[in-house]
Order: C-alpha cells, then structure tokens, then sequence
C-alpha cells in the first residue's frame, strides 16, 4: 500500500511541478480544472460525494485528522436553514506553511475542492479565513475568484441547474487562536476569537447559529482528486489508516526546505536524507517537531518514525500539519522550547486560568532555566504546571498543544535541562535534580 516517495501520484502538486504552470484559470482548464465541480453538480448527488470521500479514507489535514466524509454526514439534511462551508486557512502553527503554497500557485484547486466540498454538505456560502499576515495568498485566492465569478463557475443557476454559490475570503487579524474552529467562526462573525465550549458542535450550531462544516485548505482540495481518480486510487497510496499523499512542510537545518507532497507513511529519515538533501553543513540530526509545534517534538533515533496518524502517535506525538521541523545537533532544546513557550504565552485567549497563567509560567521557567538562573525545584514545578493545564481540562485544545513541546522537550531531553540547573547551582554537585525522571507525555 505505502510506496516509495519517488513513485508516489501528486494529487495536489503534478500541475505545480511543470515548469511555467502559473495558476490561471485557462491554465488551470487545460489540465481539466472545474470538469469536476461541473459533474459534482450536473451529475453527482450529495450523499454520493460523501460516501466516495469516506470511501477514499480521507482525513483532514488541519491537525486533528479527523475523516472528511464522516464529518461531512455530521450535517443535517434538509434542515431547511442555510448551511455554510468555512475553509481554515489561518494556518499559523509554527513550523507550518504548506497550504500557502496551494493557496499562492493553485488557487483554483482550492475553489474547485471548496466547491464540491460545499455541494456535499448542501451549503450555498463558503467563506475562507484567510491568515491575517497571508496579504498576497489572499490576494491570489480573490483574482481565482473574481475569475470563476466572469466564467460562470461561481455565482446563480450554476451548469443550468438550480444550484448556487458564492465564495468570500475574509482576512484574520493575526491571532493564532482564530485557527481553532469555533474562534474562527467567532471572528468571522465581527466579535472577538474566542473559542466556544463544545457542545454544541458546528455541524448543529455553527456560524451565526446555522449548521456550519469547517475543513482544513489541503483538505477540499482533495476533493477534485477524489473525484477525478476515485477512492480506489486515493487509498492505494499511504497506509490503511492514513490514505492518500500529504503535504509536507519541512523547516531548518536541512540543505532543501520546502514543501513536498509525498505518500502517507514516509520516513523522517527519508524526508530528511532523501527528500531534502541531508542535514545542512553535514551536521548530525537533534531533534524534529513532527507536524508542528502542538504535536511534539522526538529526538533523532526515531527518525525511522513515518509519517502517519497511527506510527506518531505509538511515539507519543501526532502528526497534525505535518509541518516537520528538523534540527541539528547544535540546537539548543531549552531555548528552541523558550521560543514556543513566549509564542504560546503571547497566543492565549485568556479566557481559562489554567491556559493563561500556565503559559506565563512556563515562559519565566524556561527562561530563567536558558538564562543560568534555575532554580532546583524548577523542573518539577515545570512538569506540575504541565499536569494542570494539560489533559483536557481547558475550552479548548490550546492549552495541550501547547503542552506537547514541553512535555516531549522535558521527557527525551532531560539531561540537558538538568545540566543547565546543575550549571546554575554548583553546590549540586553531581547529584541529579530530585524530581521524577520524566514528565510523561
Ligand atoms: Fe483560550 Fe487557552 Fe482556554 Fe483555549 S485553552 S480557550 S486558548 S485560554
């Protein structure tokens, strides 16, 4: 099932991968762009689209990995009120930046997946959240659209049915928090972005109260290929859990950095040697954050890791934007987690105690840790503050991503923070720090 990366179909990126390809709509056309959405209207029914889509095992790929076609049939059928499609694209996870690519150089790929997405859940309205800092991929996203309206691919009466649609980007304001689905649905709706207690779910209760499907960019634009070359063609690339290629976003000390489609279930080792030429300078491989900050970092023996849900998960991390962060043995752990850590305490909504005192003391323990100022009992007040405001206990699941860094950081680093307490207070002597061994993931 799983192949070589060599080998493996391009779904998203074989238009990408010609030279001159430059994302127009006539370009776009030729290589058989919107037949899809035509047959998904003219010819296809709702529930059929659906059903191909779980056939096909997709899962989403904004993080949780949720399948598609069954979040999908989460939608009420003939509710008799406006249903609407949002497509996330605040994609602010550090370490992640791979829909901007289909979003700069494939706009019409997303419009396409977007539509057949909407057809599927009976919406008539998409909007897509694009990332406040995201200026020029927006502006790419609105020439697509503006183009589509003029061809009649968009807008009233669609291919002589009676079906409609409209699609609107709406620009963030630069906080991570709006990337969670029910903080987007709340900033899009002209009020702060903070996230909603679930229940209600947004199938039920979504934007503006109406029954609401919020899917990932990479995620609808899978939706023309599964359509174009049917679920079989779609599962026979990946794992059996994890089907189809994914993005991959590769960041730091490799000598190629990138984004590259590959199948489900490659090897770190492999993206790293293989795929993007090798650690840079000839530096040996330290540690990798596998699809993101939020998910957790593993040190370099478990780069035979591959990349899907199930093999991350058995290592205690996950696989979420795929945005793979590869460092070198010259890196430093504690100030690498110093980083996330003020970028997790500037991102807090706020709105929990746990999640919003928790960050500011993560970041003063780090930092007095990075700056020689730890302190002995550090580490386990470290991990005790872990424990509170991770596990579920918050709105949201802000507050254990954010966990995820530092839970992985303390756990296969362990030494590295203790030497730099040990540094900090001589009169330890060789003794190691008295706190557990690991925090635990
Ligand atoms: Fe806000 Fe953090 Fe609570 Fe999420 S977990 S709602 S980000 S305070």
């Amino acid at each position: 099932m799983s192949q070589s990366f060599q080998d493996s179909p391009k779904f998203l990126t074989e238009r990408l991968l010609r030279d001159g390809y430059g994302g127009t709509l006539a370009e776009y056309r030729a290589a058989g762009g919107y037949e899809q959405w035509r047959r998904a209207v003219t010819s296809l029914q709702p529930a059929e689209i659906i059903d191909l889509v779980k056939d096909s095992g997709l899962r989403g790929r904004g993080g949780a990995g949720f399948p598609t076609g069954l979040k999908w049939s989460f939608m009420p059928k003939d509710s008799g009120k406006p249903h609407y499609l949002l497509v996330n694209s605040d994609e602010s996870e550090p370490g992640t930046f791979k829909d901007r690519l289909l979003l700069e150089k494939d706009p019409h790929l997303v419009l396409e997946g977007a539509a057949i997405s909407a057809f599927a859940i009976g919406a008539r309205t998409i909007y897509i959240y694009v990332r406040g800092e995201y200026v020029y991929p927006r502006e790419c996203l609105d020439r697509a659209i503006q183009e589509a309206y003029e061809a009649g691919l968009l807008g009233q009466k669609l291919f002589g049915t009676d079906w409609s649609l409209d699609i609107y980007t709406h620009p963030g304001a630069g906080a991570y928090i709006c990337g969670e689905e029910t903080a987007l649905m709340e900033s899009l709706e002209g009020k702060r972005g903070h996230p909603r207690p679930k229940p209600p779910f947004p199938a039920g209760y979504g934007a503006w109260g109406q029954p609401t499907t919020i899917n990932n960019v990479e995620t609808v634009a899978n939706a023309r290929p599964i359509l174009e070359h049917g679920a079989g063609a779609f599962r026979s690339v990946g794992t059996k859990n994890s089907p189809g290629t994914i993005l991959v976003g590769v960041s730091g000390h490799v000598n190629r950095p990138g984004v590259y489609e590959l199948p489900m279930g490659v090897p770190v080792r492999t993206v790293v040697d293989q795929v993007c030429g090798g650690m840079r300078n000839g530096k040996a491989l330290k540690a990798f954050y596998v699809g993101g900050s939020s998910t957790g970092l593993l040190p370099a023996k478990d780069a035979d890791v591959t990349l899907d849900h199930d093999a991350v998960r058995e290592r205690g991390v996950m696989l979420g934007t795929a945005g793979l962060i590869v460092m070198d043995e010259d890196t430093s752990i504690i100030r690498a987690t110093r980083v996330l850590a003020d970028f997790y305490d500037h991102e807090t909504c706020g709105q929990c105690s746990q999640c919003r005192v928790g960050m500011e003391w993560s970041y003063q323990i780090i930092r007095r840790i990075e700056e020689g100022r730890g302190h002995p009992s550090d580490l386990k007040t470290f991990a005790d503050l872990i424990q509170n405001f991770s596990g579920g206990k918050t709105i949201c699941a802000f507050a254990d991503g954010a966990a995820m860094p530092f839970k992985t950081a303390l756990l296969h680093f362990r030494e590295e923070w203790e030497e730099a307490i040990r540094r900090a207070n001589p009169q330890m002597a060789d003794s190691p720090s008295e706190e557990p061994q690991t925090a635990g993931t």
